[in-house]
Formats: structure tokens, sequence, C-alpha cells
């Protein structure tokens, strides 16, 4: 295989130095849909299919959950010593590492996203998630409640069974790890569903979950569509809980199928349209400006707390926009396999159609638009827009409302804190926000005041897996990351041993 430091190359060269997995997973063993029915996937690199993938169905869907039921009631996984579960995901995560190289390329030729980004951010991240719950697990207590001495009262934490984990595309070995990590500590089963536009990292990481000491079963991946695998998962009568990571639309349906079906938990991470607030007492409009840039602008601008809402004081706003767009024209698409550039390929044709035609709403609702909003690099057959900014947007237009999921950037000003603190609360949105100020007072009253899962200071998108991440509002329930995040892989069970005197 040629390496990443050995620069550029095609998509058809990345791919023939690739062992690309294309069937589902199940029990262990690479297989067939049953159905035999495959789909195109695609690089949007180049537009062309690197792979035939297994379409798997409402078929291979209750074979994956027989499975997973049976190994979580066989206890070979669900009632391992959490120091024996510790260590074989401490394996997993060293697969992880070694195999870092090809899970970067797989993810880059899949969805698009800068190889240089897929080597240091995504592959570590998912690698030290891996290992951080793996870690975790023999160091949670359970707990005696204080009734009194008549009573022994235990408290534990039992895993759930079998957990269906649906991710998105943006981020996909990322959003499969926070699921994972925590699901597979707590000792439960899992069926991974993959986005459409993006199974190979997952499809890859189930070989090597098993090469770790993941029984047979206990991770099945199962690629295919939303409405068929997915909505199948999102009903199956024995699946106890869904882990899903996606937009507030999809988000909805699963509480949906939860409902006309068996109650399933459900766990939602869904959509956003973070506001990004620079105020007047803003010290390093430097700083604020590079973030407000890379705040939207990263991973293509497809990232589920983009900071696509500017709102900025109008005292300085002008020189704030200015330093803005320097460091958005830097920031071109170019080819995902160049190790140098920083803005890669929208994930598909579709996204690609989505994202223009937000930006033709914006011009028509009367936005101006102040860099970029074009399609580009159109003769390599691939995807890409440039970065994008609007000015003098209003919080009722459809830029500032609705989830663009693409590089663009809507700058709305302000002249008091508080009117800012109402703009940014004005949406069904919760994920995330960003406050610039070198006040402790604003920075404490504005942090308080936002309705959102997390508040970066003098920030933006800074994470750490010891962080809890999730939204309020619309934004979904639960909480990936952090020690929070086994509770929900968990039910809570007390067991009251009556005590004669
Ligand atoms: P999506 O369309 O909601 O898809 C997410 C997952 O749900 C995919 O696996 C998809 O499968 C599946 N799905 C789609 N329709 C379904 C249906 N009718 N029934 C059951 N499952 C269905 O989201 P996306 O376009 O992949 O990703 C972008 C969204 O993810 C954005 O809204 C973003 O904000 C959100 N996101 C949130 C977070 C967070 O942590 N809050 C992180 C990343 C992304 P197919 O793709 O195969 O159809
Ligand atoms: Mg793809």
């Amino acid at each position: 295989m040629t390496t990443i430091s050995e620069g550029p190359r095609s998509v058809a060269d990345a791919v023939a130095g690739l062992d690309i997995r294309a069937q589902a997973y199940l029990d262990g063993a690479y297989v067939d849909a049953a159905s035999g029915e495959t789909f195109d996937c695609v690089s949007p690199i180049s537009g062309e299919v690197v792979a035939q993938v297994a379409a798997c169905d409402t078929v291979d869907v209750d074979r994956a959950v027989v499975g997973a039921r049976a190994a979580f009631e066989s206890g070979v996984w669900s009632r391992l010593a959490p120091k024996k579960r510790k260590r074989v995901l401490q394996k997993l995560a060293g697969l992880m590492a070694e195999h870092a190289e090809e899970l970067a390329l797989l993810e880059t030729v899949d969805m698009g996203k800068p190889i240089r980004d897929a080597t240091n951010v995504d592959v570590p991240l998912a690698t030290e998630c891996i290992a951080w719950y793996g870690e975790a697990i023999d160091k949670v207590y359970d707990e005696i409640a204080p009734t009194g001495p008549d009573a022994h009262v235990s408290i534990v934490r039992e895993p759930l069974g079998v957990v269906g984990a649906v991710v998105p595309w943006n981020f996909p070995l990322m959003m499969a790890s926070w699921k994972l990590g925590p699901a597979l500590a707590t000792g439960n089963s899992v069926v991974l569903k993959p986005a459409e536009q993006s199974p190979l990292t997952a499809l890859r990481l189930a070989e090597l979950a098993s090469e770790a000491g993941i029984p047979d079963g206990v991770l099945q991946v199962l690629p295919g569509f939303g409405e068929t695998a997915g909505q199948a998962l999102g009903r199956h009568p024995d699946v106890d809980m869904i882990a899903f990571t996606g937009s507030t639309e999809v988000g909805k349906l699963f509480l949906r199928y939860a409902g006309e079906s068996n109650m399933k938990r459900t766990a939602l991470e869904c959509g956003g349209k973070s506001p990004h607030i620079v105020t007047r007492e803003c010290g390093d409009l430097d700083a604020a400006a590079t973030a407000v840039a890379w705040g939207v602008f990263y991973n293509q601008g497809e990232v589920c707390n983009a900071g696509s809402r500017l709102l900025v004081h109008e005292a300085v706003k002008d020189e704030l926009l200015e330093k803005v767009v320097g460091v958005a024209q830097r920031i071109r698409p170019g080819d995902p396999l160049d190790p140098k550039t920083r803005m890669g390929a929208i994930v598909d044709q579709t996204q690609l159609s989505r994202v223009l035609g937000y930006i033709d709403s914006g011009k028509s609702e009367g936005a101006g638009l102040h860099l970029g909003g074009a399609r580009v690099r159109e003769d390599t057959g691939g995807y890409y827009v440039e970065p994008t900014i609007f000015d003098a947007v209003s919080n009722d237009m459809t830029i500032a409302r609705e989830e663009i999921f693409g590089p663009v950037l809507s700058a709305i000003s302000f002249s008091e804190l508080d009117e800012a603190i109402t703009i940014a609360n004005d949406t069904i949105y919760g994920l995330s926000a960003g406050i610039w100020t070198d006040d402790v007072n604003v920075a404490h009253r504005a942090a308080r005041a936002i309705r959102a899962g997390i508040v970066w200071v003098n920030t933006f998108d800074a994470g750490d897996i010891t962080s809890p991440f999730g939204g309020f509002k619309q934004s979904g329930f639960g909480r990936d990351k952090s020690i929070h995040a086994l509770e929900k892989f968990t039910d809570l069970k007390a067991i009251w041993i009556a005590l004669r005197d």
C-alpha cells in the first residue's frame, strides 16, 4: 500500500491498495444480503463507484438481531468480568491504531473528507474513544441505598441487551465509536447500521473487533438504506435500544418506531444551527475570526455543531468579517487525498444540490453574498463547494433557520447582548454555542442563558472524550462521550434484600 505521506494519488490507486469489505458482518463472518442486492458505494472525490455494498433489509436485520440476542443471552460478553472486556476493547483500540492509515484512507475515499483530517482527527479520536471506555469500565462501582438496618438494597446497572446503533456519514468511524465504546463496555450486543454513503470503515472495524476478541454476534454490522434496514432496526421487537446520530427529522422517526413497537429506549444526537457570538468585549478578534471560519468550514461544513450562525456585535462586525474572509480564502476545496488539502468533497450529489439550493435561497431571500457561493472542481467529477459567507442575514431567513450541513456561514449583527442571546435561542435546535468575550460576567451570564448542550467561551468546537456531547431541544437527548454515556446503555435495577434481626 502506498503511504499517505507519498501524497496525492487517484481514487483508483487508493482503492487498488485497499482490501475493501463490502458485505454485511454477521455472527463473525462477511455475508451477502439475503436478497443478494447491492448498492453502489460512490467516492465523492471523483464520483467513481468504489464498491458494491450489500443492501441489507428486514430479513438481514432480523438475522442480525437474533444473533446479537443469542450472544447476549449466552453471557459470553455480557457477563464477562469488566476487566476482561477492558482488555478486549484495549486490544481493539490497538488494532485500530495499527490500521490507522488504512482506516483513514477508507474514510476519505468513502465520504470525501481530507486525508489530513481522517488521519489526524477521525481515526485517532475513534481509537481513543474505544480505549477510554475500555479503561473506564472496571472503575465504575454500583451503589448501596441508605435504607437503614432492615434491608440491604443494592442499586446495580445492567446492560440493556441488543442495541441498534444508527449513524451518519459526516464522521462515520467516530460516530460509530461514540456508540460502540460505551455500549460494548457495558456488556451489550450491538447491531450497527452505517449510513449508506459511508459504510466502509464500519465494515472493516467489525473484522478488527473479532480479531481483538469480541465474540461472534456481539458486533453485527449491517450496511443498507435508512428506510429499509434503519427502519427495520427501529421497529424490531427484540431491539432494546436505539442509539442514533443523524438528522432531527429521522430522529423523530425513531421515536415513532419505538412507540409503535416495543417502547425501546431511544437516544438521539440530532441536528444543530449553532450560534457563534462575537461580542464587543472580545479581546482577540484574530482568534475569534479563525474559530468562526473553522467552526463552520471544517469537514466541508458537514458538522452537527457547526457554528453556522455568526452573531456579531455591530461595532466589530466589519473588522471581524474581513478577518473571517481572510481565513476562509485560505480554505480552498482540494483533492481530499492530497495531505495538504484542508477542505474536501461534499458527501454526495444529493447533499451538493441541497447546499447549493440553500445558497440560492439566501440570495433570493435578500441576504448579501459576501464570499463564495459556487460549486468548484466540477471537472474532477466530484462534489465541491467553496467556503460561502452571507452577510446581512436576519434570523427568520431560511439559511438562518435550517441546518445546511455545508460550508455556508450566515452573519447576523446585534447591538445588545440580550438581543444576541434571544437570537441565539430562537431556533428549534440546541446542540452547541460559542461566545467570545473578555468580560467574565458576560461569559457566565451568556453561558447559562443559552439553551445548548455545550457552550464554548473564547474557543469553538473544542472537545475531549471526558466532556459530554449532545443536545437540548430538537438537537436530541442522551449524551455521547464522557462517563455519562455509560448511563444510557444500562438499566438501573434495585435489589432489595430484607434483613432479619
Ligand atoms: P440522516 O439522514 O438522519 O441519517 C442518519 C442515519 O439514519 C443514517 O444511517 C440513515 O441511513 C438513517 N436513516 C435515514 N432515514 C431513515 C429512516 N427513514 N428510518 C431509519 N433510519 C433512517 O442524517 P445524515 O444525513 O446521515 O447526517 C447528517 C445529520 O446528522 C445532520 O442533521 C447532523 O446534524 C446530524 N449529526 C448529529 C450529530 C450529533 O452528535 N448531534 C453528529 C453528526 C451528525 P441512510 O443514510 O443509509 O439512509
Ligand atoms: Mg461513499
